[in-house]
């Protein structure tokens, strides 16, 4: 809730970090009450990260992060700032405020969701991709059980490929214009198509008409239209009222709607038909080209949609039709859920390691040295999985 409100600039910069390392602050005080050891801090964020410097690297925008912005280093300072170095030494087997930043890991949040399913999903995922589909759209790419960064860290940014060179894209009958992506370039890409506004766009195209009736209906709630506040009308929010109306079809007052519940039924079942195809195009262009076998599926557009049978059979159909030679079975999860794991797993995953330190001789952490301050169930599962990403890199 906190990323989303961030990403809608609810939050300036500086409240982001300042609600981050008031969390973080409480952690260290609790780990200290108890006499905890903490080993590190991931972090997972969206949009490009240089994992050797804890940089975010800027490749989109709509992130509460400036281009270039050191955010292990920003992070270190507030936490020196708030806690004070003899605490951070009793809690981090740290020395200073340099060997602290070296124990905050930063990795995009796709990629970290990613690590997890390696884990999670043990040796027979062994080459798959994790797409997140929320405001914006990105993807963690795995092979032969390893995450791939690409030259310029930017493996699975697939939400800026075109889809479309031309000038109009035609979804059956229906002709889709051209959007303004994240990144910057007004086109087809594979996120203005599928993201938040994407599907707001995608509804509008299918009938205006009876999409503002839905959003007037929706708004009718006082309390709705003070949580929207000055964004409604852009697509985006006509996407994220459409997720909560087709996953809680009750929510929408009825006598506020002018239309019959058939039109509204039809309007959506249509709309989960068409988004199931789109959403497919960019899906199976990445399975076919890579020769993936399995892709995860998370962000707030999957979890909404998960249990949508419309769009479920759609996108199940379009997908057995197009993936070449396979049988793809999608698996739904939820991002938050996998995304901090493979954050907590970041020192412990030697193909990070070796790109944010690299030409070190320092080992990754090993199981023996596992102390931390995190519930003992998580633990369990973080250390589970460093020893499953320790054995897939063994042969190295
Ligand atoms: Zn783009």
């Amino acid at each position: 809730m906190f990323l989303k409100e961030a990403v809608r600039g609810h939050y300036s910069r500086a409240e982001m970090y300042d609600e981050l390392c008031e969390v973080l602050q409480k952690q260290v005080e609790r780990a200290a009450l108890h006499n905890l050891n903490v080993e590190s801090i991931g972090i997972a964020v969206p949009g490009g990260v240089v994992p050797h410097n804890g940089h975010f690297n800027g490749a989109v925008g709509g992130v509460p992060f400036e281009a270039g912005e050191f955010v292990s280093q920003t992070i270190t300072d507030a936490l020196v700032n708030r806690c004070g170095m003899p605490l951070l030494q009793r809690v981090f087997p740290v020395r200073d405020a340099e060997s602290l930043m070296q124990r905050i890991h930063l990795d995009n949040d796709a990629r970290c969701a990613a690590r997890w399913l390696i884990t999670e999903q043990g040796p027979r995922w062994a080459d798959f991709v994790c797409l997140f589909a929320g405001t914006g759209v990105g993807s963690g790419l795995v092979f032969d059980r390893r995450v791939s960064y690409g030259a310029k860290f930017r493996a699975g940014e697939v939400g800026h490929v075109d889809l479309n060179m031309g000038d109009e894209l035609m979804l059956g009958k229906m002709a889709l214009q051209r959007r303004k992506c994240s990144c910057g370039t007004k086109g087809y890409h594979f996120e203005s198509l599928v993201g938040l506004g994407g599907l707001g766009h995608l509804a509008m195209a299918l009938d205006h008409g009876i999409q503002k009736d839905i959003e007037r209906a929706y708004v009718s709630d006082p309390q709705r239209a003070a949580d929207l506040r000055a964004e409604l009308g852009s697509e985006e929010v006509s996407g994220m009222i459409l997720l909560e109306v087709l996953r809680r079809p009750g929510l929408l007052d009825l006598d506020e709607f002018p239309r019959s519940e058939e039109d509204l039924d039809e309007h959506l079942q249509r709309l989960m038909e068409l988004y199931g195809q789109l959403f497919c195009v960019g899906i199976t262009a990445i399975l076919d080209a890579l020769d993936l076998p399995y892709v995860g599926l998370c962000g707030t557009i999957p979890e909404y949609l998960h249990g949508n049978q419309h769009f479920q059979r759609s996108f199940r159909q379009h997908l057995a039709g197009n993936v070449m030679g396979t049988i793809v079975d999608p698996l739904f999860g939820n991002m938050r859920e996998w995304g901090w794991r493979g954050a907590a797993l970041l020192p412990r995953d030697p193909g990070y390691y070796i790109r944010r330190f690299p030409g070190s001789t320092r080992q990754p952490f090993t199981a023996s040295e596992r102390r931390s301050a995190t519930p003992s169930s998580a633990r369990e599962q973080a250390v589970h999985g460093e020893e499953r990403l320790n054995e897939q890199h063994s042969d190295t």
